[in-house]
């Protein structure tokens, strides 16, 4: 072969190999790391939003969906448990990224700490009861006499909150989880939770005849995930991210599997 030959074939050797090394650059950002790995923190005992299965690994339509964003946008999510309550300031503090758990973004205080992604859920809030309650029907045959219960930091318990301070109810059981607001509920320690309908219906569908929803929804309610306040290249990311699952079908799919 001729020199000028073998010199303009390793020339194109190098320069595909450059290009590959480009093309390869799913796996790095700009600055030659490795794909940005992001916190996301929820409150498992939400199912199918958010729950463990059972080796203990945080799963659910939130981390499903949230996944499929982060593949389709470059960026890969590790889920971190925590109380409710506790989401917004680990968010603010900077020590997670992302929340997902089926939190409502329609509320100023929470936009006033977070920002929202747009709306990947439309939710309410429900009455349930024991399915042998005959007595309440709707929220308004809570009487003065009766506890009513719902979990720490969300929509449900500013409800519950709410009903005490107007004297609607004995008292207000603020509790961790919503797997805890339905023992207690069973056990009859409660005479009703304030809940998330999906996340209610859900656990008929898993635990037939043991609580009922009544009355009207008392709410309108649409989840988003949040970021830190400012974080729009993120946020970008994730809404992105969310249209194109909402546009490609995963969306869909993964509503089918877990609600239905
Ligand atoms: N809808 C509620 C809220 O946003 C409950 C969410 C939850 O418990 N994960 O406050």
């Amino acid at each position: 072969m001729k020199e000028s030959v073998k010199k303009i074939l390793a020339v194109a050797l190098i320069a595909a190999l450059a290009f590959a090394m480009v093309a390869c650059g799913g796996d790095n950002t700009a600055d030659g790391g490795d794909i940005p790995t992001y916190t996301a923190v929820t409150e498992a005992t939400f199912p199918p939003f958010d729950t463990v299965d059972e080796n203990g690994n945080i799963i659910g339509f939130d981390m499903d969906l949230m996944n499929a964003i982060a593949e389709d946008q470059g960026f890969k999510v590790e889920y971190v448990d925590m109380e409710f309550d506790s989401l917004i300031p680990a968010v603010e503090a900077g020590n997670a990224d992302i929340i997902t758990a089926g939190m409502n973004a329609d509320d100023p205080e929470r936009q006033a700490k977070v920002d929202f992604s747009n709306t990947y859920y439309d939710s309410a809030l429900v009455v349930v009861v024991k399915n042998d309650n005959e007595d309440i029907t709707s929220i308004d045959d809570l009487t003065p006499d009766m506890k009513v219960a719902s979990q720490i930091g969300t929509t449900g318990a500013d409800q519950v909150d709410e009903l005490f301070a107007n004297g609607k109810i004995a008292e207000s059981v603020i509790l961790n989880g919503f797997d805890t607001c339905m023992l207690q509920l069973i056990n009859g320690d409660i005479a009703a939770v304030i809940i998330d309908k999906p996340v209610a219906q859900a656990y008929m569908n898993k635990q037939p005849d043991k609580v009922k929803m009544v009355g009207e929804p008392l709410n309108a309610e649409s989840y988003g995930f949040a970021v830190q306040k400012g974080n729009s290249e993120l946020l970008e990311k994730i809404n992105t991210g969310l249209q194109n699952m909402i546009d490609n079908g995963t969306y869909d799919a993964l509503v089918e599997e877990w609600f239905n």
